[in-house]
Parts: C-alpha cells; structure tokens; sequence
C-alpha cells in the first residue's frame, strides 16, 4: 500500500514526501478511503499509530477540492481534550496542507484570548479546538459553526475522563445536523460508544 493508492492529491503527496513518509500507517491505509467516500468513521486508535494524519490527510484533501467563494468560513472542526494534542494536530495540518493554500488554527484554554480571535477573524477553514476555549470564544460570537461539514471527535475516552462530555454535548448540539464525522477513541468502553452512537450515522469501522 502507497500513499498514491490512496488516491491522494499531488499537493498533499508532495507534502508527505518530504514530511518523510513513505506508506501509509494501518489506520490510514483503513480510514482514509472511508473518509473520502464522506463516510461517518468509529475509529479505535491510540496516539502513536498515525492517527492524526489518518483523518486530517482526507480532510484537507476533500475541503481542497471545493473552492473558496468570498469570505473562509469554518468548515472542519477537530474536537481533541489538551492543549498539547490540539497544538501537534496544528503543525500537522500545516504539514500536510503546506501546498494547499487552506487556513487552519488552533485555540485552547489558560493564554489570552487575543492571538486567537485575530486569526479566527481572518478566517480559516479548519479550526482545531479544545472545549472549553471552544464554547467560551463560541458564546462571545467569535466562531460560528453553521458551514460547518466536517466534526472530528479525538481522543473520546480522554474526553470523557478529563469531564468534557457535558462541553461535547453543547458543541454538537449547535453543530449543522447535516455533517460528516469522526469518532477516534483509543478504548470504547459502554459510555464511549453510547457516545458515539449520539454522533455518528452508519459508520465505518477501523481499528488498530
Ligand atoms: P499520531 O499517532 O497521529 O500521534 O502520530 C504519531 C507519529 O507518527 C507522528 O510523529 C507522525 O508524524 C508520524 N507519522 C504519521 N503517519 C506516518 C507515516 N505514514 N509514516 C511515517 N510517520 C508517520
């Protein structure tokens, strides 16, 4: 398996080529066809297995194919639990998206505010968020979901031990109902998957 058998994109093969890669990780190889076809994904993976460029390579090459008209607007929103995480899925959407030309950034609580709601004026298309720095910046009316198509959901079991399912209710429930999404957990204990039972329609499986 290669990445070309993907069928990935030439800008975003470019961009793995010189990360370094040279084959797509299990996850991938499994996940990144689904997601293309805008298929719901359950996903059971932990951090170490490529995961983060199992759903952010299809994300950046499905919003890449539908041109920008007049203002960016949100259109994929990666849920993770910690600061750390949402700043690593960043640079890897930088690293992949590099030949792009799409806009992404990354907001999470326990800094100013500032820095943030200038790049989200700017607009981006993908928005990489922990919950709480997502709701906070949503009720001040400075990120609006209703583009919204993409929702990916990472690291569900952290979210659910570090107590973020109340926050992850209150941002799907003002998410477009009409969406593809993304579940990633590294277990699914009964309480995950009656999560994602909340979220997804007709998923793909893949685990790891
Ligand atoms: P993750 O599981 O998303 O935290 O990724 C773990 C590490 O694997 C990261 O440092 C990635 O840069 C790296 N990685 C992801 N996919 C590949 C790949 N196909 N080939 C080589 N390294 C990869």
């Amino acid at each position: 398996m290669t990445f070309e058998n993907l069928n990935l994109i030439e800008p975003i093969l470019n961009a793995l080529q010189t990360e370094g890669y040279t084959k797509p990780t299990p996850i991938q190889a499994q996940a990144i066809p689904y997601i293309l076809q805008q298929r719901d994904i359950l996903g059971c993976a932990q951090t170490g297995t490529g995961k983060t460029a199992a759903f952010s390579i299809p994300i950046i090459q499905l919003l890449h194919a539908q041109p920008v008209k007049g203002n960016r607007n949100i259109r994929a929103l990666i849920l993770t639990p910690t600061r750390e995480l949402a700043i690593q899925i960043g640079e890897s959407l930088a690293a992949y998206g590099k030949n792009t030309g799409l806009k992404h950034t990354v907001i999470f609580g326990g800094v100013s505010q500032h820095a943030q709601t200038q790049a989200l004026r700017a607009g981006v298309d993908i928005l990489v968020a922990t919950p709480g720095r997502l709701l906070d910046l949503m009720n001040q009316r400075f990120i609006h979901l209703q583009h919204l198509q993409l929702f990916v959901l990472d690291e569900a079991d952290r979210m659910l031990d570090m107590g973020f399912v109340n926050d992850v209710r209150k941002v799907l429930k003002v998410l477009p109902e009409k969406k593809q999404s993304l579940f990633f957990s590294a277990t699914m204990a009964p309480e995950i998957m009656k999560l994602a039972d909340t979220i997804l329609v007709n998923p793909a499986k893949v685990e790891v």
